[in-house]
């Protein structure tokens, strides 16, 4: 198995940020429509009409209990004054099948595709990679209709996240001196294929920002504190010595 293969698995179900050029990906994102409590629904039985939103919120009760990376991420937003309920910044909601989960800045709040994401390891993926996008928009109020931010969140998004921590599991026999510049190729397309899925981007207009941004994204590793690699216990490492980069005081 090759990285070049997950890559474009990858690529068929992007994300998207919940600005005006992604709308048409999330039907039910129309106005100020705020999905119902997920709690409601997951505790009182409710919605059995809708067994698909169910599964989602059950997942990712799951997922946030149990993943060190996805609490490490909440205890960052916390620190950052950004801190989530559940119920308000995360929801499960149909949405086009090209994207698995999305992150709507004016809203605040993390979608999580029901009807795409499907599996635990789909959930995680998405929540770890929008948490991204919420945590630079907590810290550096980014500007999603401007380009080289936008890129700049899907570079650090991908590189925190995807890169290193899902396809690492697949890059399989890479030798070790190619495996710093695949991972360095396996976050500019992971990005780009992010930014292009929502933008009306020229291939000369994205590589440019490419150019513009790459370095300065690549090397802001905030708020894991270094890139997750394959074969080693950096999850475990990290939530242990969250205290060092300011989270997790309790
Ligand atoms: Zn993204």
């Amino acid at each position: 198995m090759s990285e070049e293969t997950n890559s474009n698995q990858e690529n068929i179900k992007t994300e998207t940020l919940g600005d005006p050029a992604g709308i048409e990906f999330f039907p039910e994102r129309r106005g100020d429509k705020i999905s119902r409590s997920w709690f409601r629904v997951l505790f009182l039985g409710e919605g059995r009409d809708n067994l698909q939103k169910v599964k989602c919120e059950r997942q990712i009760h799951n997922v946030v209990s149990e993943s060190p990376l996805i609490k490490l991420m909440m205890d960052a937003l916390k620190s950052s004054g950004c801190g989530i309920d559940l119920n308000r910044h995360i929801s499960c909601e149909p949405c086009s099948q090209v994207v698995t989960g999305g992150y709507d800045a004016e809203m605040n709040q993390i979608v999580v595709c029901q009807n795409t994401a499907t599996s635990k390891a789909a959930v995680h993926g998405a929540l770890a990679h929008e948490m991204v996008h919420m945590y630079d928009f907590c810290r550096a109020h980014i500007d999603f209709t401007n380009v080289d931010h936008l890129l700049c969140t899907e570079i650090r998004a991908a590189n925190l996240m995807h890169c290193s921590f899902m396809s690492a599991m697949v890059m399989g026999t890479a030798s070790l001196i190619r495996i710093k510049k695949q991972h360095q190729e396996c976050v500019k397309r992971k990005a780009l294929a992010s930014v292009v899925a929502v933008r009306d981007l020229t291939e000369e207009e994205a590589k440019d920002a490419m150019d513009r941004v790459f370095t300065k994204c690549y090397n802001d590793l905030e708020p894991l504190g270094r890139r997750l690699r394959r074969n080693s216990n950096d999850i475990a490492r990290i939530y242990r010595e969250r205290y060092l980069y300011g989270y997790g005081h309790s």
